[in-house]
């Protein structure tokens, strides 16, 4: 008896204590919880059980007519009702991967919903989309997003496992985020999500997401990066599964004037997307060689190049095998926008400060083996790019397999 010590403060009021038992009931977190939500006058109900031990003969809880507390000695007393509490009990209560509650059910901070956080997870619940649990790595990312306040919204499904039996991943009102042992979990949604949907999510050629949606060098396009490729959307290009690559690397010796790097670098994702080539920027390099600012270029004809350009093309830190090395300069001698010729083994180009925004994308047609045509519709014009009609200019099909099979291309 000495053990349990006794508040004056309960001692004084008129209640009817008869036993130890009456008092440690009183005492008990949970009905301490259930008197600070009204007791049986407020909105919990009388109960219809006693306080009773759940199964892990650790945790507690009792059952009223609008809902339940539960109590384990490392979370606390915490009240779970409605159709988030219907959503627990399916899982199976405390015994659950969610575990107890760490909360009272509470709103949303956008006002609109509910949620309860548990030891394992979370369950959401809003008006128009019902009751639904999230956890693990998906909930961190969820989380890390902003919760229903991000643009995926509240959450439609429980995690559910992925038909090839490998993944996890959770529906949202705008989006999903997939999860699997080897990618981790990454957010997918828009007309990229559906793209990737209309092919076979993760049983596609693509496999799991391996980022969240991107923006692609600054501009308008995003892009989702996955195992096996990527799925890009543009405005214009809508969206296009992208399953190989270029690796590019910047070196500059006089920055771009007329365009930025970013906005070269959108132009030519733009175009290549039409030939399902992801164009990635590597490294960039600031090079100080005042000799080359204007580099000569002889006629610039592909396997014929002047002893500047193979001093130039000499300078590849950074760079692989198959890497494909723009070089920014003042000007050609004689005078162009860019010259794509480049010593054999050493594969690159020359851009010129003032040049076109479809320039970068041009010079680098030419290294991947294309040749001029005479359409101001399509990149490879030969009439100069500042003269496209209807940009983003074409890639027609064989230019775009011409493309796939240079050996600078890598399938992804
Ligand atoms: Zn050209």
């Amino acid at each position: 008896m000495s053990k349990f010590k006794i508040d004056p403060q309960i001692v004084s009021r008129d209640l009817n204590i008869a036993s130890i038992e009456d008092l440690l009931l009183y005492q008990h977190p949970i009905t301490a919880k259930y008197r600070a939500l009204g007791g049986a006058g407020g909105w919990l109900g009388v109960a219809i059980t006693s306080i009773t031990k759940c199964p892990d003969n650790i945790g507690s809880y009792q059952h009223y007519v609008n809902g339940s507390i539960y109590y384990h000695p490392s979370t606390g007393a915490h009240e779970v009702h409605g159709l988030i509490r219907a959503r627990w009990q399916s899982l199976g209560w405390e015994r659950s991967f969610l575990g107890y509650p760490l909360t009272d059910e509470t709103a949303t901070p956008d006002g609109v919903g509910r949620y309860n956080h548990f030891q394992g997870g979370s369950i959401y619940w809003s008006p128009a989309t019902g009751a639904w649990e999230v956890h693990g790595a998906i909930r961190g990312k969820y989380s890390n997003l902003g919760w229903e306040r991000s643009f995926l919204g509240y959450l439609l499904t429980n995690e559910t496992t992925t038909p090839d039996g490998v993944g996890r991943y959770n529906h949202f009102q705008h989006g999903s985020i997939y999860w699997s042992p080897g990618t981790g979990a990454f957010e997918v949604h828009g007309l990229i999500r559906s793209h990737w949907a209309s092919i076979g999510w993760e049983r596609s050629v693509l496999g799991y997401p391996i980022s969240d949606e991107l923006v692609v060098f600054g501009g308008d396009a995003r892009i989702s990066h996955f195992q096996r490729g990527s799925i890009y959307w543009s405005p214009t290009a809508g969206a296009r599964v992208l399953r190989e690559r270029v690796r590019v690397h910047v070196k500059i010796l006089e920055n771009p004037t007329s365009f930025t790097l970013n906005q070269q670098f959108a132009a030519m994702q733009e175009v290549y997307a039409m030939a399902g080539l992801r164009v990635d920027w590597a490294t960039t390099e600031n090079l100080s060689i005042p000799s080359l600012n204007d580099v000569d270029v002889g006629g610039c004809t592909m396997g014929s190049v002047t002893a500047e350009q193979i001093t130039l093309f000499g300078q590849r830190n950074f760079v692989g095998a198959n890497d494909v090395v723009v070089y920014y300069v003042r000007s050609t001698v004689p005078g162009y926008n860019g010259c794509a010729a480049h010593p054999a083994g050493r594969p690159g180009c020359v851009v010129v400060r003032s040049a076109s925004r479809w320039t970068l994308g041009h010079e680098f047609g030419h290294v991947l083996g294309l040749s001029h045509v005479n359409d101001n519709n399509r990149l490879m014009t030969g009439n100069g790019t500042f003269n496209i009609t209807n940009p983003p200019p074409d890639l027609t099909s064989t230019e775009s397999s011409t493309m796939r099979a240079s050996a600078l291309s890598t399938v992804l």
